[in-house]
């Protein structure tokens, strides 16, 4: 590991002019992956800005019947908060199926939505990879892919997104909100807030040198049932292979409400909103679920190792949507 500063700032305003002033500073909360890459000697920074003791640990409802989550909140806390099980339990799910128990106690809301991919040789200094060395090739095309992600891919990189909770997150609209050195504060939609590789899969997220994600912020509920599904290797401790966030209502037989985002397929977390449109007004059954499938995987691609992503993606989501609509129907 190489040597770096380490500043310890007392507020968002001393962690924002930190980071301003020195130039490639990283922030870092529970460093459960950037402590991992720096031991490797992917991630470099020379100065650590370390914002755990900065007051962004509250969960608090919004005026509008939502909920604010500060980006210090842990995983831990966050899957466990009353209100989270009781009105978005599709993120509680989520959170759960993630990680360890000592993981999430240590991972915060903002770095989980922050985590680097795990592709194998993005961690191996010795293989080529654009992520960590742009320019260098990427050794999972021709490689051991099983992992990766068969939506949103590019000639240049195809690496799955690992994070379980931003998953979630994404079916429920959540929005960002973060600072800005100049001390302006900035709101996106979490959609916006990841870009897809292309030519650049070194750069995984929209945020400015120096901005600082202080919270998630996730609109009132909306009707409907919440379910996470997720398949992985083995029953714990594994990241997804596939899997599924869905928040579904049925009303007099017809679905009236459906958000889909989907993990382990993408090399964002992903979300399609015209498999959502499918569903909605329509009647639930195997047919429609079928298309639904069919319009999640119109532009899949496999490379070999993880082809089997498409049919299992098939399978996961109209197991999850007739455990989610059968007995309203
Ligand atoms: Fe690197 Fe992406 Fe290729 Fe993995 S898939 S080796 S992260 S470029």
């Amino acid at each position: 590991m190489i040597a770096f500063d380490y500043i310890r700032p007392g507020d968002a305003a001393e962690a924002l002019q930190a980071a301003a002033e020195r130039p490639g500073a990283r922030f870092i909360a529970g460093g459960t992956n950037l402590l991992d890459l720096m031991k490797l000697g992917i991630e470099r920074p020379r100065h650590l800005v370390d914002i755990g003791g900065l007051d962004l640990r509250t969960v608090s409802e919004t005026p509008d019947g939502g909920l604010r989550i500060g980006a210090l909140v842990s995983n831990a806390e966050l899957a466990a908060h009353p209100l989270v099980r009781d009105r978005y339990p599709v993120l509680s799910q989520a959170i759960l199926a993630g990680a360890s128990g000592q993981l999430r106690n240590k991972a915060t809301t903002g770095g989980n939505l922050l985590q680097r991919t795990r592709c194998y040789y993005f961690y191996d200094p010795a293989s080529p990879c654009n992520k960590r060395e742009p320019g260098s090739g990427c050794a999972a095309l021709g490689g051991f892919n099983r992992i990766m992600a068969i939506l949103g891919t590019s000639a240049h990189c195809i690496a799955s997104h690992p994070s379980d909770m931003a998953v979630a997150m994404r079916a429920l609209d959540a929005r960002v909100e973060t600072r800005l050195p100049e001390g302006t504060t900035g709101d996106r939609k979490l959609d916006t807030l990841y870009r897809l590789p292309g030519t650049t899969p070194h750069i995984e997220h929209t945020l400015a040198p120096g901005e600082l994600i202080t919270a998630v912020l996730l609109p009132p509920p909306v009707p409907g049932r919440h379910h996470y599904r997720k398949v992985r290797d083995r029953a714990s401790y594994a990241f997804a292979l596939v899997s599924v966030a869905a928040v579904v209502a049925v009303e007099d037989g017809r679905i009236t409400q459906a958000a889909l985002a989907f993990g382990g397929i993408g090399t964002m977390p992903w979300r399609d909103r015209a498999a959502e449109e499918l569903l909605v007004g329509a009647t639930p059954g195997q047919d429609l679920f079928e298309r639904c499938a069919d319009a999640v995987l119109a532009r899949a691609q496999g490379h070999g190792g993880n082809d089997f992503k498409i049919p299992l993606l098939r399978r996961t989501l109209v197991a999850c949507l007739t455990d989610l609509t059968e007995d309203a129907r």
